[in-house]
């Protein structure tokens, strides 16, 4: 991943505070990050309440004072941007032997329901006003637009912050609390048309601002929600890392394949397994010792812990390049089919038998796999050379990619 380079005065801050502020995957980084993020919102924060409630009260306004308020909720807010960060770096120990990474993903969603409430009330608060039609006439001066005004060139610079910093970590903790941030300077820019409006004889305009901006908050925290929940379930990885495990497993010569790649990530860390197809006229200890080395590459590039299981296959029988091009054609041949992997010849005393898996299209239900395992059969029969074929179907999860070394 291109590092993003921060400029300006985040940039300043973070090469002023973060040690080490490039090293992005390390949880103490990152944790500097978030701290550094979550204090600067908490003083802006407590400064903006303290002055949008000294204003309400001066001019006698519920919306400016409420907004005073919300503002000190949000100290809350960035509390526990700190408190996650700071569980997030603890080393793994006996009760979470992962590590507690995922608990920035946990704070993260527990902001975005925060912020999902905070959208609601303030929904609730302007709609009852323009239910009951209770407006009334301010008088708002120049001195507390200005400061108003003020209180949003703070929350827009917070939002341009907490962003960019969150983008150089990749972090949905940090990116909820920049839509904080904005969502809170919505909200002030609603109280300001409110001010104006009502100086203008539109009585009504305030709280229809209001339930405007309440739905751009609800809406901001619907989206942050989403992107925290989606990596606390576990979600499939792209190509590209796919590309990269088997390109690493197919680092030596005897390894014909790799298959059945599952990665789970953790925070930073990824945990690996994968079959590997070896030559099977190696012996164990070489069998373990390329596997080992597969192993200790994928560990090596990802992080995390990776585990190889082996999978003896005699890729030099001329049979088994015919076998290998006749299941390659049927993969083309049938949309259902990924691929295929583990083809033995098992000659036993009543006969010769061919063994292998199809990994099929995710995306077909497994009570239809009989009916498609007969079809193939049938397309395979008389067809093994003279083997009889034992085959079984998986769903294929993992992002459809054929790759072996080519043995001609
Ligand atoms: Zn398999
Ligand atoms: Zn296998
Ligand atoms: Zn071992």
């Amino acid at each position: 991943m291109e590092p993003v380079v921060l400029k300006g005065l985040t940039g300043f801050l973070v090469r002023r505070f973060v040690k080490n502020h490039l090293a992005v995957t390390d949880e103490k980084v990152r944790a500097g990050y978030g701290y550094l993020e979550g204090w600067i919102s908490v003083w802006v924060n407590l400064v903006l309440s303290l002055l949008k409630i000294a204003l309400g009260i001066w001019i006698g306004s519920y919306a400016v004072i409420a907004d005073g308020f919300h503002s000190a909720s949000d100290m809350l807010t960035s509390i526990l941007v700190i408190f996650g960060f700071y569980v997030a770096k603890k080393p793994r120990d006996q009760e979470h032997p992962f590590g507690h990474a995922n608990a920035e993903l946990v704070a993260g969603l527990i902001m975005a329901v925060l912020l999902i409430v905070a959208g609601f009330e303030l929904m609730l608060d302007s709609s009852l006003i323009l239910w009951r039609q209770e407006f009334k006439t301010l008088d708002a001066n120049w001195i507390v637009l200005a400061a108003l005004g003020g209180t949003i060139v703070a929350k827009e610079w917070l939002f341009v912050l907490s962003k960019s910093m969150g983008l150089a970590i990749n972090s949905t903790a940090l990116a909820a609390d920049a839509w904080h941030h904005r969502s809170d300077s919505l909200t002030t820019v609603a109280v300001i048309l409110g001010l104006l409006g009502n100086q203008a004889g539109f009585a009504w305009f305030d709280p229809a601002v209001g339930v405007l901006v309440s739905l751009a908050v609800i809406w901001s925290g619907v989206e942050i929600a989403k992107k925290s929940i989606s990596p606390l379930l576990g979600e499939n990885v792209n190509t590209e890392t796919v590309r990269r495990i088997v390109d690493l497993a197919l680092c030596h010569e005897d390894v014909y394949n790799a298959h059945d790649i599952y990665v789970h990530k953790y925070g930073q860390q990824h945990f690996i397994t994968l079959h590997v197809e070896i030559l099977s006229s190696l012996s164990p200890i070489e069998m373990h010792d390329i596997s080992a080395m597969v192993q200790g590459r994928i560990e090596e590039h990802f992080g995390g812990a990776c585990t190889v299981h082996v999978d003896p296959v005699d890729f030099q029988d001329p049979r088994f390049q015919r076998i290998a091009d006749l299941l390659k054609g049927l993969v083309q041949s049938h949309q259902e089919l990924l691929e295929w992997h583990d083809l033995q010849f098992r000659d036993l005393e009543g006969g010769c038998r061919l063994h292998f898996e199809f990994s099929v299209d995710p995306k077909i239900k497994e009570a239809d796999y009989p009916a498609l395992s007969a079809k193939l059969y049938e397309e395979l029969k008389g067809r093994t050379e003279g083997a009889e074929p034992h085959f079984s179907l998986e769903p294929g999860y993992t992002l459809p990619l054929r790759q072996e070394r080519s043995t001609n």
